[in-house]
């Protein structure tokens, strides 16, 4: 019998160990910091888990070696990890956008049918049980934890990475691996929410809008999102902010955060429906001026940015003045101030060089014997389960322990 060992029992461990004891030569033991597994997963797309995307591809992936990601996605495209989860018993749903999700709307339904194969399979499970060190030996390793040490033929590292510090990101994996010589890039909160100069923001909070963004730089276009923006009291989250943030977190400073918050309207349609209101509505607070185009809270901070004169009636602004406010829905700026940490953030950019391993297999190329998969490398997802893909499909391929 081989002893493989896992450790870190996030998406992407359980999956490898799952899929080592597939094979009946494998005893598997998977090691577990916290105490239990899955303790991210269960938090993961608002307790719903957006377990993957369909037609995830390499373009949805960062790192140095974006194109790292292709064997394992070949191998376990989105298509398959549905079919592979169905044949754990799990039903799922797909969204119009192609974001899946399990069909009783909640995570635990995920980690549940990953507990009963692991269990099936015969994979001993070893929770509260933090490896501290792992010694390469003749043939094999020792894994070392506080109380006990376990030998073990192949070793497979799925320790995630910093992001979601609540619920038991560490930096655990990177310590661990750096005396066997395996080096990581920098690392950055990613999927994470936008911190902007609190002024407008502060005012907003809660406020939800579909928005067109561009982050800028100087005066360049840098990089672009649209959908769902949600006004915190230190910046900008939801979907569309996040789809920026690796950016944002990676860019250093003098950024700057462009809003459309009407983006089905050009400036000039929205400079003819101001004319018409201020025509059919006269007698309205100039203060009303946006009401039942935005959000009202939202309307207001548009005229305060604009520097129009809201003490007193629609009918009484000039043309001079309208035109402000049309562009400032069209171009609202906040300038940023970085992103929130990794605390908040959903993933981790930056992590082990993938250099050091060889993406047909996610054996490393400096210990014969190791795999590495999951967060762990340099390697994060776009917004909407790329993420959880890649968690499963290097966790499978890992777990296959090729040669
Ligand atoms: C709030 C939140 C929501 C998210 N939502 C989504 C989503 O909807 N869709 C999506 O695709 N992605 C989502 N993600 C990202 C996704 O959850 C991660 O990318 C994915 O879980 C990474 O899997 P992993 O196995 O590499 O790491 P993890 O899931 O972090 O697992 C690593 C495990 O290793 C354990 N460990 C660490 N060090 C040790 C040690 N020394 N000894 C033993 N065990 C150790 C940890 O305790 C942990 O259980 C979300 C993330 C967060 C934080």
């Amino acid at each position: 019998m081989q002893k493989v060992r896992v450790i870190g029992g996030g998406a992407s461990g359980m999956m490898a160990a799952l899929t080592a004891a597939e094979d009946n030569n494998n005893r598997v033991v998977l090691l577990e910091r916290q105490q239990r597994v899955g303790r991210k997963l269960l938090a993961t797309g608002n307790r719903r888990c957006n377990l993957t995307k369909l037609g995830a591809s390499p373009a949805n992936y960062h790192g140095e070696q974006p194109d790292f990601v292709r064997p394992a996605l070949r191998q376990l495209p989105p298509a398959e990890t549905l079919a592979l989860f169905h044949s754990f018993g799990l039903l799922t749903v797909a969204e119009e956008s192609g974001r899946v999700y399990p069909l009783s709307d909640s995570a635990s339904s995920v980690l549940d049918v990953l507990r009963f194969q692991l269990a099936q399979r015969g994979v001993e499970l070893r929770c509260a049980s933090p490896v501290q060190e792992i010694r390469p030996e003749k043939g094999g390793f020792t894994v070392c934890g506080e109380w006990e040490s376990f030998s073990a033929d192949k070793l497979i590292v799925a320790c995630g990475g910093a992001a979601g510090r609540k619920l038991g990101g560490v930096n655990d994996g990177y310590v661990l691996l750096a005396p066997l010589g395996h080096r990581r890039t920098k690392l950055y909160p990613s999927l994470v929410q936008l911190v902007t100069d609190p002024d407008y923001p502060r005012a907003l909070k809660g406020v939800r809008a579909e928005a067109s963004l561009r982050l800028l730089r100087g005066g360049n276009c840098i990089a672009e999102a649209c959908g769902e923006v949600q006004f915190t009291e230190r910046g900008v989250s939801g979907p569309a902010a996040f789809e920026l943030s690796r950016a944002v977190s990676t860019g250093g400073e003098g950024l700057c955060l462009a809003l459309d918050l009407l983006r089905d309207y050009s400036e000039a349609q929205l400079r003819a429906l101001l004319r018409e209101r201020r025509e059919s509505l006269p007698d309205l607070d100039a203060a009303e001026l946006l009401t039942g185009l935005v959000h009202n809270r939202l309307g207001r901070m548009l005229l305060r940015y604009s520097g129009v004169n809201t003490h007193t009636n629609v009918g009484a602004l000039k043309d001079r003045e309208l035109a402000p406010v049309a562009a400032a829905c069209k171009d609202f700026r906040l300038p940023l101030r970085g992103t929130e940490g990794f605390d908040n953030a959903q993933v981790t950019a930056g992590g082990l060089c993938t250099a050091d391993f060889d993406p047909e297999t996610m054996q490393s190329r400096l210990v014969p014997g190791l795999y590495v998969c999951g967060e762990l490398l340099d390697i994060d997802g776009d917004c909407g389960g790329y993420n959880l893909q890649w968690a499963w499909a290097s966790g499978r391929l890992a777990g296959r322990l090729l040669p």
